[in-house]
């Protein structure tokens, strides 16, 4: 049985026993249905926490190469500034449609929730009270606040709110790395490469306990809520996959018209073979090949720039990855009852942009930083597993558009900047 496949056994089992313990095993009458759902709960909060724990050098050693890797290609001028600049504006325009989108159609609202009994089950994480601070803050403590005092220190806090410090950190240190980096085999570059895919290997192995935690979690939920959340749970993929629309459509397709002049259908038509790979595989990376072919031979854009954007863009460019994370903590927020103000609504817009930066290109890359979004604007984090069933059908929806941005931008750069700089871009080794 296939990874996904036992994810989506976890979740269905976990609904049916969930609704079964729900319609006929209450609590008040069954009090061994209490030690199970202990037993539940701890489930949940190991396979939690095998994630979270590697949130911090995982965050960090991706953020510094990413930016490194971006930064190197700063001696190809506008190619590099172009392409950074179509990265973090389609970004942004990803994450305001998740924003909006959430907001507007309410995707969590209406799951009838006892408070008491949440709190009695949040054994996962100590939950940041971010969402009371935020009240007393004046505005430009934020902007204070993005700068660390100590980045080891944020690194301690980082799911007590401190992680966007940690995450500007970062971006600086790597961008600084790159002004003094030459050598490819430099000792740091290469620890840190080791720490990142490392981090990855544990990730992994949470993935092998994964179908139980998904089962417990979910068992949990619904013993708890009825059926009632399940129509949100089936109503919040539906945002995700109709945002993914609207920025492949609307965004993308009016950029490549505008600033390519390009007809968007036929650039998509060429591009169907790789959205096909990148949707079976849910994985950037792997998908990194093909699109380098396709944009050589089938859509015939410049090989230099191709190789700048798409090898730096398969780690560093993930439109739809920030997208559902920004649908992600606002479905959760609504979820939980929590009302998060407009201070912390920008902090999910601009902390999904550069976790759209941060996330490896691999099945489930996000996950990790999901967890800290939810901490960082104070809702729990462990209404991750709420999502994890469906999880791996909205990785493929959203890889496909992660490469489709990739491919989009490509295009753009190469048709807004001259000649020379396509030809100065030709010493781009990757
Ligand atoms: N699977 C995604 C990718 O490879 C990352 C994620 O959103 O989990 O692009």
């Amino acid at each position: 049985m296939k990874q996904y496949q036992k994810l989506l056994l976890g979740f269905i089992l976990g609904i049916v026993a969930g609704l079964i313990g729900y319609y006929f095993l209450p609590q008040k009458t069954y009090p061994f249905m209490k030690t199970f759902t202990d037993f539940c709960t701890l489930t949940g909060a190991i396979f939690l926490r095998m994630i979270f724990m590697v949130v911090v050098p995982l965050l960090v050693s991706a953020l510094i190469l990413g930016v490194y890797e971006l930064g190197k290609g700063r001696n190809l001028g506008k190619v590099a500034g172009r392409s950074i600049a179509f990265t973090l504006v389609l970004s942004f325009l990803a994450v305001i449609i998740a924003v909006s989108l959430t907001s507007i159609l309410q995707p969590g609202v209406g799951v009838t929730f006892d408070k008491a009994e949440l709190a009695k089950n949040q054994g996962v994480l100590t939950i940041s009270k971010n969402v009371e601070a935020a009240k007393n803050k004046p505005w430009y403590q934020y902007f204070i606040e993005l700068i660390p005092q100590n980045p080891v220190d944020s690194a301690a806090r980082a799911f007590g709110g401190e992680i966007i410090a940690l995450m500007v950190f970062s971006l600086i240190f790597g961008y600084a790395l790159s002004m003094i980096v030459t050598d490819e085999n430099n000792p740091l570059i290469k620890m840190l490469d080791t720490i990142f895919n490392a981090s990855l290997k544990v990730i992994e192995w949470a993935m092998l306990l994964a179908p139980y935690g998904i089962f417990a979690i979910v068992f949990n939920t619904t013993y708890r809520l009825g059926a009632g959340f399940l129509q949100n749970v089936a109503y919040f993929a539906g945002v995700v996959v109709l945002g993914l629309l609207i920025q492949q459509f609307v965004v993308y397709g009016s950029f490549l018209k505008i600033f390519a002049k390009t007809n968007p259908w036929e650039f998509f038509k060429n591009c169907k073979e790789v959205y096909v790979y990148a949707f079976s595989t849910a994985s950037s990376n792997a998908t990194l090949p093909i699109a380098l072919e396709a944009a050589e031979k089938t859509l015939k854009m410049p090989p230099q720039i191709a190789r700048f954007v798409l090898t730096c863009g398969a780690s560093a460019n993930q439109n739809g990855t920030a997208l559902f994370e920004g649908v992600v903590v606002l479905f959760l927020a609504q979820v939980y009852g929590i009302n998060l103000p407009l201070e912390s609504q920008l902090v999910v817009v601009l902390m999904s942009v550069l976790a759209g930066v941060g996330t490896a290109g691999v099945p489930g890359g996000s996950l990790p930083l999901i967890a800290i979004l939810c901490v960082s604007v104070g809702v729990p984090a462990e209404g991750m597993g709420l999502i994890l069933g469906v999880d791996r059908f909205l990785d493929m929806c959203r890889t496909t558009l992660n490469v489709s941005g990739d491919l989009v931008i490509t295009k753009l750069v190469s048709a807004t900047v001259s000649q020379k700089d396509i030809e100065a871009a030709k010493s781009f080794e990757c």
